[in-house]
């Protein structure tokens, strides 16, 4: 095994200049740097299918999901302490950020939901994979709605607390 110094490519042996860059290959890597070169490269590889996995949770999201939850809970709180006609838009802001904390930490569950509605108009609705494009457009509604529910709970604490 080579390692290309210029572009960092990785080829065989038999290679004089490198396949990628044209750089001249100096001699083979001895067996212990290849053995590291191969770790790293099965490590690099892992990390690229977690982070494309609709079902991996990585840190990020769950702090979005604590997030998301403690939101619902000033909902619940704020709805409790108004007693105007406000409460059914706080009613929709707990269900809402609690369905979307739900939704970032187990999205299994609703990928299972979603086969299930699949189920009435696909036949093999088993066999199907959530897109990479769903689990950007997931992320970016569970984010979108922390920001839209934390700008709401501020309004709420204003206007409750300057009467
Ligand atoms: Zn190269």
């Amino acid at each position: 095994m080579k390692v290309c110094k210029k572009c960092g490519a990785i080829q065989d042996n038999n290679h004089i200049n490198c396949i990628d860059c044209g750089e001249h290959l100096g001699s083979p890597l001895t067996k212990e740097d290849e053995a590291k070169v191969d770790q790293e490269v099965s490590k690099s590889i892992t990390n690229l299918s977690n982070r494309t996995d609709y079902f991996y949770v990585r840190k990020r999201d769950k702090v979005i999901a604590i997030l998301l939850a403690i939101g619902a809970l000033i909902f619940i709180i704020l709805f409790i302490r108004i007693k105007e006609d406000y409460r059914p838009i706080l009613l929709s802001g707990v269900v809402a950020m609690a369905i979307r904390a739900l939704d970032i930490w187990f999205p299994w569950f609703s990928w299972e939901i979603a086969k299930i509605h699949y189920s009435f108009t696909i036949a093999n609705s088993d066999d199907l994979q959530p897109t990479e494009l769903s689990l950007i457009i997931r992320r970016l509604i569970s984010y979108g709605m922390l920001i839209v529910g934390y700008a709401a709970i501020i309004y709420l604490m204003i206007y409750l607390y300057t009467k």
